[in-house]
């Protein structure tokens, strides 16, 4: 029987998909279209080892999912040739409601409008593709899979903010934590080159890509994690501050008379590396930094920093690591980035293998401590459409 499933990441001006097979993780085919809205639309369809793009005014959400259908009819595969079990969605803010994928109906899709206040920038987008795909897909089961459903296992001293209780009881002010279906397919890639049961395993992983986040898993289950309420908090990120003292609000509001939405604007859209250097993409600061610039150097080393401090802290939350496990973007091609946050901790048991990290852009998870190394070091790339996907079909799998 098919295990197709269109997975579609719906963005504020883009729309992600790919059709994946869930028990493989073959991509038959994916694409981007991107400048929702504007009049300089394009979409980028990639399928039988061929890109194409189209540049082409996308008015709307629906007009988004019709241009990639129509790239499906005219570079295939067709959809009506091949046998799509199920949609499944990328939605970033389950609150504290959403454990686990579920099934998208009406009340779904209220549950989802009432954390809008959550996550105001990804929520409402999210709910235009659910809107978008239900119209074009009527027959098809839709499953919604949460960003933050992973970490519905953090333990309450863990997720607890020491705010006034109102704040928690009225507003759900705590940590939620996000990329969680990476680190759900990561974790178990992990345990499994560890060759342990993902049940016995504990890992600190690093998701280092345009946005960053590290959590702490204890047995196959998020006990830690560093990004808080919102997507905001933690490392350091590709626009985003990461960490900070939040009394910078005040004093910004105070000294120059700030709005609070300018400054939640310069620090997701204007901080991070962009801040540092000038630059949000990793590839180009490299780049910079090693033509000498003195901004990209500051960056990186900031950047490393802030992974080293959470590496130290997520050891302590665990006790014993088996592993620290670096994916995504950064983390799966710079071997720089590995060594410099990782490096003199040889007392912790952590020895990076210079020839087996300098490799580079790692593609297969891989072991790149030494063998003294009592906790491993990997490279795991992660693979969040194949997760929604296997996700999707252990949602509808017994529909
Ligand atoms: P992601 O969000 O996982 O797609 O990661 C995007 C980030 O990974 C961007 O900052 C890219 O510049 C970075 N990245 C991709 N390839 C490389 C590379 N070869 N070296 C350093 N950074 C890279």
């Amino acid at each position: 029987m098919s295990t197709l499933v269109l997975v579609v990441n719906t963005g504020s001006s883009s729309l992600k998909y790919s059709l994946v097979d869930a028990d493989t993780g073959d991509e038959l085919a994916d694409g981007l279209v991107e400048q929702i809205g504007e009049s300089s639309g394009a979409v980028t369809h990639r399928s039988g080892g061929e890109e194409r793009r189209d540049e082409r005014e996308v008015a709307d959400h629906e007009a988004a999912l019709r241009a990639a259908l129509d790239a499906f009819d005219e570079h295939g595969p067709s959809l009506d040739e091949v046998d799509v079990r199920a949609v499944g969605h990328r939605v970033v803010h389950g609150g504290a409601r959403f454990s686990s994928p579920a099934l998208v109906d009406d009340d779904l899709v209220d549950a989802v409008t009432s954390l809008v206040p959550l996550a105001p920038l990804h929520n409402p987008a999210n709910l235009e593709g659910l809107a978008v795909a239900r119209k074009l897909f009527p027959d098809l089961p839709q499953v919604a899979v949460f960003d933050t459903a992973f970490h519905q296992t953090l333990p309450e001293h863990a997720y607890t903010y020491a705010v006034p209780r109102s704040w928690r009881e009225e507003h759900q002010i705590r940590r939620y934590g996000f990329h969680g279906t990476s680190y759900a397919f990561v974790s178990r890639a992990a345990a499994d080159l560890l060759d342990k049961p993902v049940e016995e395993t504990n890992l600190v992983v690093l998701h280092l890509g345009n946005g960053c986040s590290a959590t702490a898993v204890a047995g196959g289950r998020s006990v830690e994690t560093s990004m808080g309420l919102t997507p905001l908090e933690g490392l350091v990120m590709g626009t985003r501050s990461g960490d900070l003292d939040p009394a910078v609000h005040a004093h910004l509001h105070r000294q120059l008379g700030w709005a609070l939405e300018k400054i939640d604007g310069v620090l997701n859209k204007e901080s991070g590396l962009k801040g540092l250097a000038g630059e949000n993409d990793f590839r180009r600061l490299v780049q910079l930094r090693a033509d000498g610039d003195e901004g990209a150097r500051l960056a990186f080393d900031v950047y490393c920093h802030r992974i080293r401090k959470y590496v130290g802290a997520y050891y302590a939350v665990l006790g014993r690591v088996d592993a620290i496990v670096f994916t995504a973007g950064v983390g799966e091609n710079s071997a720089a980035v590995r060594a410099c946050s990782l490096a003199g901790l040889e007392r912790l048991g952590i020895e990076v293998d210079e020839s087996a990290n300098g490799v580079g852009r790692i593609t297969e998870p891989t072991r790149v401590s030494t063998d003294a190394s009592e906790v491993a070091v990997l490279v795991v790339p992660t693979n969040e459409e194949w997760e929604i996907a296997r996700q999707t079909m252990a949602v509808v799998g017994g529909l």
